[in-house]
């Protein structure tokens, strides 16, 4: 304030001068010596004012909090594992381990970003961010092998992962984890969860009074969870959440949780979960040990799964001069096209590339997994013709591969739509015959196991 003063007295001052000295005309060459004098002035000032500010500097502003910015657009999706197998003797609930393994590695060609259940809860709650498209891998039940085979293997890949025990079955024999194990899984990404005492459906009464129902509800729900902490709270592994046995609850069963206190709880309605998705009823895509059919919709995030590499080989691009060049990857059906039959040829081009690894190409599709392709050296052409017409509308197909121009896995990754009316009118050209599951006329694309896996008695 006190600057803008005496620069005004001073202005007021020289304009003075200026106009009795010289007139109005003059006026001009007057301000630029004004202009010159508020200068020299400004200059003066400040180094009058130094030793002042030097003597008197003022405490540092108190730190502003700074809220994180959450991605309320992420999408997570919540892998289910149970038992696992080096044998060949799979089945829903028991996967193969190279099986296993072979399903990792899908996540990190994918490049999808393998989060701990902490971080889950952290963006679920608006304190931490994550990214825009994540797995979260959890275990059911506490079997053996899920220290003797997966452990060893998520290891390798170093992915965090949550396992959901249910107290009755710790510690008491046969194919149940020991103490010590449960605390070699603690030191090796496991986060320890609540699955329950007993293991029973918690959404029957089963005979029980309302109250005698409430009594049994809170002790499933709190008592698992105190056992955990009593005995391995030390580990710091354990957080509170919760997955319903069989993945079955009732409004009670929601009730009692969330007044327990439970950060989360986990069904097994495979869909992904979003930022606003209700804490007490997150689902899970439980992955069968027989079929891919759960395990490739959770890993299809609508083709936003491409790499930065995968999008460049298949959008135009310029080369170093500037010129505009043609993909270098071409495929059919082009992306987000919309087809009229549920039986196409899927084509990928990969003349362009030199030195393609024809070993290490791995095709999937939407619903069939990993497919059997067909790759022409001689031309660079790599075809696969649908066996079965595909039930949903929508298509994602994943190829990785290895060319001379890349060191690392490439990775490429678009969908197709089906247009389920043109796809009827045209039936007759489409209808595959004997090796269709689904009747000729069925158009309707029921909805595949993946969308809504039935609980059977071994969750
Ligand atoms: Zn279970």
């Amino acid at each position: 304030m006190k600057r803008v003063t005496l620069s005004l007295l001073t202005l007021a001052a020289a304009l003075s001068a200026g106009f009795f000295l010289t007139g109005c005309e003059k006026v001009k060459p007057y301000l630029e010596t004004v202009k010159t004098a508020l200068d020299r002035e400004t200059e003066e000032e400040a180094a009058a004012r130094k030793p002042l500010a030097e003597a008197d500097i003022p405490p540092p502003p108190a730190p502003v909090k700074m809220e994180p910015v959450i991605n309320k657009e992420a999408r997570v999706s919540v892998l289910g594992y149970h038992d696992f197998t080096d044998g060949s003797s799979t089945n829903d609930m028991i996967l193969n381990i190279d099986d296993f393994r072979s399903q990792l590695q899908a996540i990190k060609d994918s490049q999808l970003h393998v989060i701990s259940m902490r971080q889950f809860l952290d963006w679920k709650q608006a304190k931490a961010d994550i990214p825009a498209e994540s797995i979260l891998i959890t275990i059911d039940d506490g079997w053996k092998a899920t220290h003797t085979l997966a452990m060893g293997v998520l290891k390798e890949f170093g992915y965090p992962y949550t396992v959901f025990f249910y107290k009755n079955y710790v510690n008491v024999g046969g194919r149940s984890l020991t103490h010590d194990e449960i605390r070699e899984l603690a030191a090796n990404g496991a986060t320890l969860s609540s699955h329950s005492v007993s293991h029973q459906n918690m959404s029957s009464r089963g005979g029980r009074s309302e109250a005698d129902y409430d009594t049994w509800l809170r002790l499933e729900l709190e008592e698992s969870h105190r056992f955990l902490e009593a005995n391995f709270g030390d580990t710091g592994a354990v957080v509170k959440t919760f997955a319903f046995p069989y993945g079955i609850y009732s409004d009670r069963a929601l009730e009692l949780a969330r007044e327990f206190g439970y950060e989360a709880c986990f069904t097994v309605n495979g869909k992904k979960t979003s930022w606003d998705t209700e804490d007490m009823e997150i689902g899970r895509y439980v992955v069968h040990g027989t079929t891919l059919a759960n395990f490739d919709p959770a890993l299809d995030f609508g083709g936003g799964s491409l790499t930065s590499a995968g999008r460049k080989l298949l959008a135009e691009s310029r080369t170093e001069t500037g010129e505009e060049q043609a993909p270098l990857v071409t495929v059919n059906p082009t992306p987000n096209s919309v087809l009229g039959n549920r039986l196409p040829l899927i084509e990928i081009d990969l003349s362009k590339l030199t030195g393609v690894d024809p070993a290490s190409i791995i095709l999937r599709v939407t619903g069939f997994g990993k497919v059997p392709h067909q790759f022409d050296n001689a031309t660079g052409l790599l075809t696969y013709q649908l066996p079965q017409r595909l039930r949903l509308d929508t298509c994602g197909v994943q190829l990785t591969f290895r060319h001379a121009g890349s060191a690392d896995n490439e990775v490429i990754g678009w969908t197709f739509q089906i247009d389920p009316i043109a796809d009827y009118l045209s039936s007759d050209v489409t209808a595959p015959g004997k090796n269709d599951p689904l009747p000729a006329d069925d158009n309707k694309a029921p909805a595949p196991e993946s969308q809504s896996p039935t609980a059977t008695p071994s969750l």
